[in-house]
């Protein structure tokens, strides 16, 4: 999508954080990290990395070839075995420096990932905070991975059952949260003594590149963390997902491409683990907290300026406040300030590229097309810049495209309901199952319908859901697996029965 052919002087080839003025930082390796080194790799290309506040270029990464790819698994195969027999403590206190100098470089990170993803600079802190808390988390969960023993039901021997490290594992990032998504993942798959290939998303790779000297720096060994970007992932990751050393895929993205990369790894029938789409429903009932509620929605939907797979994507608000709650909703989300996410006074920063703004503006139109009334915002910025303004649609149609599909942005899509029955009913009728949201001043009649609804994350009075403790991940085509918690551990692990005799 960036791809651009010049290739740049070896001295050349690192990013100084533009207009960082506080402590910390370091230039930023632009080329892949294969094994114990920083290379261009075997092609030439460079692939154009975009300031999307400006439309600026900010510099370029290298473009990695399949025999970069398949270079990488020989790194993380030659690094495999030491990884795996280094002790559960040690990988641990790596991690855990990791944690340590993610914090020490939060600021310098945050505008790095303000940068290059036009989120608003609030937005990057905490991502950043919240990818360091994978390795904590995670710098825990090492030293814990126990076993079972029991005595098999006929008495003549014992089961002993072991969580061994999958293998090399393939994770796949998207540029939403270019820290977050990738520490995810990389920091159980280090716990569990799993060698990996990080592929970051075209749009945000210097983040990644960021994370991974943090990593060197930190101690992990060569080998155990590689990191290509390419203009062509289709190509790359087939080929990867084709070696037969490869045991693991860990993919966050949308489901459209989630389905490729399933048919991909069946050919070597690799464990997969995928974060997909989202559309969440966030309903709120007659008995709820207002105030509260439309805290949670601003959080739920504005966060990331609405750029997230968890953001709130269809509000249903019960007919006694629904009015009240779009007034106020409109009142709140009108008095953000939209602005490049560098800015300390932005609350709404830029979207991703031209082809998200262009989704935006579709969805809206087919709602407005059908009916519904457009109460605030509804018409993207002049440019160079991306931006779109905080947005707030009401009384759409069932019909309604955004009923189903993700929007992405910052629009809030408000229907009524007169029957929570009717509300559980439209929240479900979707082939997502991410997460929901739920506000009802009822704590009782809140857990029967969290129950009832088909999302793999139910956030009850809260408007958010994601927490490196706790199980994430989704039901139906948002995906298979969960990150985070220790159920993100066993994901990169494999069980081994012993059957004994003593
Ligand atoms: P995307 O699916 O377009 O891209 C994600 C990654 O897949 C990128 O690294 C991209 O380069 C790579 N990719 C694209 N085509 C590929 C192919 N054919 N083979 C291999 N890799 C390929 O998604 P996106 O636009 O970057 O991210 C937005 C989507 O991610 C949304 O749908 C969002 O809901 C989802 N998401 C889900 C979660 C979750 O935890 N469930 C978290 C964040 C984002």
């Amino acid at each position: 999508m960036h791809a651009q052919t010049e290739t740049t002087a070896a001295a050349d080839r690192h990013y100084v954080v533009a207009g960082f003025a506080g402590e910390g930082g370091f230039p930023i390796p632009t080329d892949h990290l294969i094994g114990a080194a920083w290379t261009q790799g075997a092609g030439t290309g460079r692939i154009a990395v975009l300031d999307p506040s400006s439309g600026t270029v900010l510099t370029s990464v290298a473009d990695a070839t399949v025999a970069d790819g398949l270079a990488a698994v020989d790194a993380a195969e030659t690094a495999a075995a030491g990884w795996a027999a280094t002790p559960p403590r040690q990988r641990s206190i790596i991690l855990q420096r990791c944690y340590q100098a993610m914090v020490d470089q939060a600021d310098w990170l945050a505008r790095l990932i303000s940068l290059e993803n036009g989120k608003a600079l609030a937005d990057a802190r905490s991502e950043v905070m919240y990818a360091a808390e994978f390795f904590r988390w995670y710098a825990e969960e090492a030293v814990r991975i126990n076993g079972e023993i029991a005595m098999a039901p006929a008495g003549g021997n014992r089961i002993l059952v072991q969580y061994q490290p999958i293998g090399i594992a393939l994770l796949i990032t998207p540029w939403n949260f270019p820290a977050a998504m990738a520490t995810r993942k990389i920091a159980p798959a280090l716990a569990a003594g799993c060698t990996c290939i990080l592929k970051p998303a075209e749009e945000t790779p210097l983040t990644a590149l960021a994370v991974g000297e943090i990593l060197r720096r930190a101690g992990v060994p060569a080998g155990v963390v590689n990191i290509v970007n390419t203009s062509e992932p289709a190509g790359l990751c087939r080929a990867i997902l084709h070696d037969r050393r490869v045991r693991k895929l860990s993919f966050t993205g949308s489901t459209e491409v989630g389905r490729i990369l399933l048919r991909e790894a069946a050919n070597s029938v690799i464990s997969c683990s995928m974060e997909l789409g989202g559309n969440a429903p966030f309903l709120v009932l007659d008995d709820a907290d207002l105030e509260a509620a439309l805290d949670g929605a601003m959080i739920a939907k504005m966060r990331n300026a609405g750029e997230a797979c968890t953001a709130a994507n269809r509000f249903y608000v019960q007919r006694g406040i629904y009015e009240t709650f779009v007034q106020k909703l409109v009142s709140r989300m009108g008095a953000l300030t939209v602005g490049p996410g560098t800015d300390a006074a932005t609350q709404c920063g830029a979207m991703i590229n031209r082809a998200a703004i262009d989704k935006i503006e579709a969805l809206v139109a087919d709602a407005l097309g059908k009916g519904a009334t457009l109460r605030l915002g509804g018409v993207a910025g002049p440019g160079p810049g991306l931006f779109y303004p905080p947005s707030v649609i009401a009384d759409l149609s069932r019909d309604a495209a955004i009923q189903r599909e993700e929007i992405f942005g910052p629009v809030a899509a408000v229907t009524p309901f007169d029957d929570v029955e009717d509300a559980i009913r439209m929240a479900n009728d979707t082939e997502y199952g991410l997460s929901a949201y739920v506000y009802t001043g009822d704590l009782k009649a809140g857990l029967g319908i969290a129950e009832r609804l088909d999302y793999g994350m139910v956030a009850l009075n809260r408007g958010l859901v994601s927490d490196p403790a706790a199980p994430f991940g989704g039901m139906k085509q948002s995906g298979l697996g969960r990150e985070g918690a220790h159920h993100g551990l066993l994901e990169f692990t494999e069980t081994k029965y012993i059957a004994v005799s003593w």
